[in-house]
C-alpha cells in the first residue's frame, strides 16, 4: 500500500498522544494522500494542517483524532460534519460509524465541495453525502444528528445546530475570533444542554448566517 510507513509513523506518534484505539484503527485505513492537493504530497502524513486552496485547510491529524475521540462516535451513527474542506475528517468518521452509518457534509466553497465528493470517491467511501451551502444553518433535511462535528470557528453556538441534535447526541465545536476555544455540547434524553470547555485551539472562521461575516469578520446576522 502506498505511503504505509508515513501512515505508520503518524499512527504511532498519534498512540502516544493517547488517541482511542478505535480512532486510531479508522485513521489507519484512511488515505490522507488522497485528500491534499499534488503539491502537499510529500506532507500528506505529517501531523500538521495543509493549504488545500481557497484559503482553507485540511485539519492536523491529531485534531481530527482528538474530535472523533471526543465525539464518541460509533457505528451506525448519523452524523453532521460542518466544513468538509478535503473530505478527510468526513472519511475518518465513516470509517468508525461503517456502512450502516451515514455522514451529511455540508461545505461553503463549491470547489471544494467538489474536491472532497472527488476525494472520498476516489477513497471509496459512499456512505458521505456532500452537500455545498450555508452549514451554520445545519441540514435540517436530514435531521436530527446523533452528533454534529463543527470543523470551522464560530461566533458562538449556532442555535440551528443545537435543535437539529438528537436527545442523547454529542457535538464539539470551535468557538471564538482569533481566540478560540473547543466545545463539548452534549444534549441530554430530556433535551438538556450543557456545554464543556475543552480547550485552546486554532481553526478558520465559520462563515455564514450563523457564523462570522463574509466580509469584514465580524459576526453574521441573527
Ligand atoms: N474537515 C476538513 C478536512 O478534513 O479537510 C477541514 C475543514 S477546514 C479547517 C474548515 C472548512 O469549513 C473550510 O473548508 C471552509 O470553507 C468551511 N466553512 C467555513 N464556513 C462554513 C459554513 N458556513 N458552512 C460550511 N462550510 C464552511
Amino acid at each position: 500500500m502506498e505511503y504505509e510507513r508515513e501512515r505508520s509513523h503518524l499512527i504511532r506518534s498519534l498512540r502516544e498522544q493517547r488517541v482511542s484505539e478505535k480512532t486510531l484503527k479508522a485513521m489507519k485505513k484512511v488515505p490522507r494522500h488522497l485528500f491534499v492537493p499534488p503539491v502537499q504530497l510529500a506532507n500528506a502524513y505529517v501531523d500538521t494542517p495543509l493549504p488545500i486552496g481557497y484559503a482553507q485547510t485540511i485539519s492536523a491529524p491529531h485534531m481530527v483524532a482528538m474530535m472523533c475521540d471526543l465525539l464518541e462516535i460509533q457505528e451506525g451513527q448519523k452524523i453532521l460534519e460542518i466544513g468538509t474542506g478535503s473530505g478527510y475528517n468526513a472519511a475518518v468518521m465513516a470509517e468508525i460509524i461503517g456502512k450502516s452509518g451515514h455522514i451529511y457534509s455540508i461545505e461553503r466553497v463549491e470547489k471544494l465541495a467538489i474536491f472532497a465528493r472527488e476525494n472520498l470517491e476516489k477513497a471509496g467511501y459512499s456512505n458521505v453525502d456532500v452537500i455545498q451551502g450555508d452549514g451554520s444553518l445545519g441540514y435540517p433535511e436530514q435531521a436530527p444528528y446523533d452528533r454534529i462535528c463543527v470543523t470551522a470557528s464560530a461566533p458562538d453556538t449556532p442555535k440551528p445546530l443545537i435543535e437539529q441534535l438528537k436527545p442523547g447526541g454529542i457535538m464539539v465545536l470551535p468557538e471564538g475570533e482569533g481566540y478560540q476555544r473547543l466545545y463539548i455540547i452534549k444534549k441530554s434524553l430530556s433535551g438538556e444542554v450543557k456545554k464543556k470547555d475543552w480547550g485552546g485551539v486554532i481553526f478558520v472562521p465559520l462563515l455564514g448566517q450563523h457564523g462570522f461575516d463574509l466580509y469584514d469578520n465580524k459576526r453574521g446576522k441573527r
